[in-house]
């Protein structure tokens, strides 16, 4: 982010440190095993291209122009987190950088306003614009879009409709208009900035006066770049029960976990999986609870008469934790991902993913020419 006064454009430029999301939000790759033991297939085979091709297959569960939820089958877990982390920061999108501010009065310093203003989404396709050169000051239509704030709050003695005295102003993003740039055939929508977005109050007299100036950027340089506010998977989770748990164990173990992943089976009171993708793996029903700790037969001894049968535990309590831990296996398809991704606005959500995937194919065939090339040009050919 740059800002700069008018009256001093060049050393007054303040850069502001991008941070890299890559290394963020990892999620862990879950390998163990719960419960029994035993392992619910999780070893990778090795690639095959053609193989994978005939496997993948995608599912929509929830889709709207914010947000989708898909499961994606048929890919490992590399290919996933390479389609998560190119959904945050590789996909490109519009972004404010440049701030030009010719008046400011309000209370917040030039600078807070200037990130404010990076941080409100820019609603424009940036896949249409080329990349500004970094410290080009001339914007073209090609690789800029221009922005232009300027309010000015009511003076104290102004009055208002209902009688009043002029309060405080507030700003919003709505008041920001677009400026075209030389004499470039307009868009078929108006580029804008998220409307509803509060950028200041002004006090009586107070006014702002800026232009901005958004252009093309990735969310590896700042998370501002980012076309998502979440783009995450997890792998979906197995549950199975290996041996029966019926009548009063098995209304214990549908209490048991909270995400209600268990029912009761009519006619025969067996517990059975019913939500299992629902299952977020807290392992509370293989939780294998400690027997409380009994008294010394000297404690007993001293207790003798008053509360003996507190002291001791439960018959089957031991056990009956125990039990759960071996008839329950928990594991995860190491193929099928739940995949969760919300958009900041500049895109529907569908269309990060799919812009993910193209350029996901575009790294592998740049990396397969580079791996074609290299050896006949340094003679290993
Ligand atoms: S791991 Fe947790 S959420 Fe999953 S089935 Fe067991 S208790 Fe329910």
């Amino acid at each position: 982010m740059r800002y700069c006064r008018e009256e001093a454009p060049s050393d007054r430029s303040v850069a502001f440190a991008g941070y890299d999301l890559s290394s963020s939000g990892r999620l862990p790759l879950m390998r163990e095993d719960y419960g029994s033991g035993s392992r619910i297939a999780t070893d990778y085979e090795p690639f095959d291209g053609a193989k994978e091709r005939t496997r993948l297959w995608v599912r929509m569960l929830v889709q709207t122009a914010d947000e989708v939820v898909m499961d994606v089958g048929g890919v490992h877990a590399p290919v996933a987190n390479a389609l998560r982390r190119i959904m945050l920061v590789e996909v490109p999108t519009m972004a404010v950088e440049y701030v030009t501010v010719h008046r400011n009065s309000s209370i917040l310093h030039d600078e807070q306003l200037a990130h404010r203003l990076g941080l409100v989404p820019v609603l424009a396709d940036a896949r249409a614009f080329a990349e500004r050169p970094p410290g080009s000051a001339a914007a073209t239509a090609r690789d800029t879009l221009r922005f232009r704030l300027r309010v000015e709050a009511p003076s104290e003695t102004t009055s208002t409709p209902n009688g009043g005295r002029a309060q405080s102003t507030a700003v919003y993003s709505d008041q920001i208009e677009w400026v075209p740039l030389d004499a470039a055939p307009q868009p078929a929508a108006r580029p804008r900035l998220m409307p509803g977005i509060l950028l200041a109050k002004l006090a009586p007299g107070q006014a702002i006066d800026l232009e901005m100036d958004a252009v093309k950027g990735y969310g590896q340089e700042h998370a501002k770049w980012s076309p998502v506010a979440t783009a995450a998977y997890r792998m979906a989770p197995r549950v199975q029960i290996t041996r029966d748990i019926i009548g009063e164990q098995a209304q214990r173990l549908v209490r048991l976990c909270p995400m209600h992943v268990f029912d009761i089976e009519d006619g025969t009171g067996r517990a059975v999986v019913r939500r299992e993708r629902d299952c977020t793996r807290c392992e509370e029903c293989v939780r294998v609870v400690r027997a409380p700790v009994i008294d010394t037969a000297d404690d007993i001894e001293e207790d003798e008469g008053e509360g003996e049968e507190e002291a001791m535990p439960p018959e089957d309590a031991a056990d009956t934790d125990a039990s759960f831990a071996r008839s329950i296996r928990l594991g995860h398809d190491p193929e099928h991902f739940i995949f969760s991704v919300e958009s900041t606005g500049q895109y529907r959500a569908d269309v990060i993913f799919l812009e993910a995937l193209h350029i996901l194919k575009h790294k592998c065939v740049r990396l397969l020419q580079e791996i074609q090339r290299r050896p006949e040009e340094e003679g290993f050919g």
